[in-house]
């Protein structure tokens, strides 16, 4: 027997007018790459997404064509992202940071139809555009008075190409499995490989990030997503912010510590989310120039592991709560995060700061397991570890144009992570499995060293490689970039690692370098990172 309520398709335009309609006079903050700042409504972000979506049909722009982006967190992103999906579209949200050679990849893969750019990428694009075999329209996201000189062929200014339109427009009741985005990975081995996102997958991923243990989102929050919307759906912030009726800040195109210290303070931002190697900065500017973080009460950490320095300095000086998420493109992005349960509440502050170090408890439609390599689930002892497997709506089933299924027997997305489950269900990430360290037949997180070395005071960053070794294959070798004005010798460092860590995963040696290699997400480059000491040799080798 089927029930008998209303079946009304999960769509992202419902999430769209849900701001508009309970919540119209929200604001919208935006820097703007072409200099300045923005300032409106959600009723007026509503309109004009609909004047967008009116404008690409108008263009030729159909059902299931790719509309790509190649944008900052810009009000003009939000509108569009909207329009794109909305209309019925695939928003295909591009990554700046990508080596050239896979901008062009991905454009050509994904069979782009037409790209809206910032003027910041117009130079880019103007390199690329020969290559680019499906691109028919390249949009500036300028008015007229802002529009560069360009060669780029069939250019169009995209405040015209919006205010030409009346607005006079009807979101189309797609069926919820319509394609709705498109995001590839970073690709640190081969190809990126493109990730499919539906209205339903996107609608229902919104409603888990919305709980109020997930990102503390409601109608007061004021966010600063500083994640990037082009890096899995900026953690799916902006649907949840219009959805929920919080105020959005978006920074642009900056990411420098002054000025999201600004905005933090001027638009009296309460939670905001970024990588580590953001708020490492932060708290850096923070402390040399003796400020605040003003309103601020949650910052959401996520896409590599989060120290616990930076956990302890954010809650003991700033008063700021941590929330430790784990995710990925693959996931929409969210799978898990660290807010305390009633088991976790029961422990010393130094027990739950143990785990808040973890990357946190799954979140309600995802289901995880922790298969070994022959597929058998292990328990959840907070011992074994092995791979990190999910599964749920919004987790990929294949990547897109594959033609075939990324899931095991079982169901599962082998995430190729390498972690452990707790007995209170919180799961640890232990490394990435191609980047573990296979010492003697026993694996050495490198995650771990890395936190426990950018606790010294002295050092900003650590990188940590197996490098090779004749007796144990593989050791750890441990590279630093040091704090401005600061030296770290390797004595030092060993000497401060010394009780924090298990005597066989002492690094084998410790080399400070100039700056570490980092992905177009943010991440250390361990390839990369390999690369640069293939032929290192370690000391007494
Ligand atoms: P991406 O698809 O670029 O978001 O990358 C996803 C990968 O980032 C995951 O598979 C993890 O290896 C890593 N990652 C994300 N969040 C965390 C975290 N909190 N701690 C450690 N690694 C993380």
């Amino acid at each position: 027997m089927l029930g008998q309520m209303q079946n009304w398709p999960l769509l992202v335009s419902k999430l769209l007018e849900s701001g508009e309609v309970n919540h119209p006079n929200r604001e919208v903050f935006s820097m703007l790459p072409e200099g300045g700042e923005f300032r409106y409504t959600f009723k007026d972000l509503a309109l004009r997404a609909r004047k967008c979506a009116q404008a690409m049909e108008r263009l030729g722009i159909e059902k299931g064509d790719r509309v790509a982006t190649l944008a900052w967190n810009t009000h003009r992103h939000v509108e569009l992202w909207f329009a794109g999906s909305g209309m019925g579209g695939v928003t295909h949200t591009v990554n700046p940071r990508l080596f050239p050679e896979q901008l062009i990849y991905i454009m050509n893969h994904a069979e782009d139809k037409i790209l809206f750019l910032d003027v910041t990428f117009v130079p880019l694009i103007e390199k690329l555009a020969p290559m680019l075999e499906t691109i028919e329209h390249y949009v500036i996201m300028v008015g007229r008075e802002h529009m560069p000189e360009t060669s780029l062929p069939n250019v169009i200014c995209y405040e015209e190409f919006v205010e030409a339109e009346d607005g006079n427009y009807e979101w189309p009741q797609l069926d919820e499995n319509t394609a709705c985005g498109l995001c590839y990975t970073s690709g640190t081995t081969g190809n990126p490989k493109g990730v499919l996102y539906s209205h339903r997958s996107n609608f229902l991923h919104t409603l888990t990030v919305l709980q109020k243990d997930v990102l503390s989102i409601g109608a007061h929050t004021v966010i600063l997503p500083v994640v990037p919307m082009f890096h899995a759906n900026a953690w799916g912030i902006p649907y949840a912010a219009l959805a929920a009726g919080s105020k959005l800040v978006l920074n642009g195109p900056h990411h420098d510590p002054e000025t999201l210290h600004m905005l933090l303070m001027r638009e009296k931002v309460t939670m905001t989310a970024a990588v580590p190697t953001v708020w490492m900065q932060m708290l850096r500017h923070l402390k040399e120039n003796d400020l605040n973080c003003g309103e601020l009460k949650d910052v959401t950490i996520g896409g590599s592991a989060v120290p616990r320095s930076m956990i302890q300095t954010f809650q003991d000086d700033y008063g700021v709560r941590v929330n430790h998420a784990w995710g990925m493109t693959e996931c929409s992005p969210l799978g898990s995060l660290g807010s305390e349960n009633s088991a976790v509440a029961e422990l010393s502050n130094e027990e739950k700061l143990d785990v808040q170090c973890k990357q946190g408890r799954p979140v309600l439609g995802v289901e995880m397991a922790i298969k070994d390599d022959d597929g058998n689930h292990l328990p959840w002892d907070g011992k074994s570890s092995g791979r990190l497997m999910v599964r749920g709506p919004w987790i990929v089933e294949s990547y897109y144009r594959s033609g075939e299924t990324a899931l095991d027997d079982e169901g599962w997305f082998d995430t190729g992570d390498v972690s452990l489950m707790d007995e209170y269900g919180f799961m640890q990430i232990t490394d990435r499995a191609k980047d573990v360290i296979k010492s003697g037949g026993e694996w050495i997180s490198s995650i771990d060293l890395e936190n426990e070395a950018v606790g010294h005071p002295g050092v900003a960053e650590a990188g940590v490689i197996g490098v090779y070794h004749p007796k144990w294959d593989e050791r750890p070798l441990l590279c630093i970039v040091e704090e401005d004005g600061q030296t770290v010798t390797k004595e030092e460092m060993l000497a401060y690692l010394d009780g924090k860590i298990a005597k066989w995963w002492m690094p084998d040696d410790v080399v400070t370098v100039e700056e570490l290699p980092h992905t177009a997400t943010g991440k250390i480059s361990k390839k990369d990172l390999r690369d640069q000491f293939k032929d290192y040799k370690l000391p007494g080798t």
